[in-house]
């Protein structure tokens, strides 16, 4: 696991990204304030990551529009994790995207994306 730790000090538990076309785990990543959609450098399937679909459309886009995530060494290619903070009674209350450079290792979170599933992981 790669992400850095805890968000807030809250409990956090780590979800690594697959492509559920071909399984892979390298994506380019779009991202911006409120979301985050992966690519799969492998089959080119996407997906959105967490709950970002409910946020990811045009009207959003006029303030903040999504840009490729990339590392400073030039590279678009990630392996992709999602860390889901908790709160104390155990729902869902943020979802922090991270992201790993494939080229060098480089990590970072570029985004934290506000979480309405209220739910519960397992
Ligand atoms: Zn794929
Ligand atoms: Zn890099």
């Amino acid at each position: 696991m790669f992400l850095r730790g805890a968000v807030d000090g809250r409990p956090v538990k780590i979800a690594p990204s697959a492509c559920e076309g071909c399984g892979g785990g390298v994506f380019f990543v779009l991202v911006n304030a409120s979301g985050a959609e992966r690519e799969c450098s492998g089959c080119g399937s996407r997906a959105f990551i967490a709950d970002s679909e409910e946020y990811w459309n045009e009207e959003s886009w006029e303030d903040d529009e999504p840009g490729a995530a990339g590392c400073p060494c030039g590279s678009e290619e990630f392996e992709a994790a999602v860390a889901f903070s908790l709160g104390d009674d155990g729902s869902v209350r943020w979802v922090t995207v991270g992201l790993q450079c494939m080229k060098d290792g480089f990590c970072q979170a570029p985004g934290f994306v506000e979480t309405e599933l209220g739910g519960f992981l397992e």
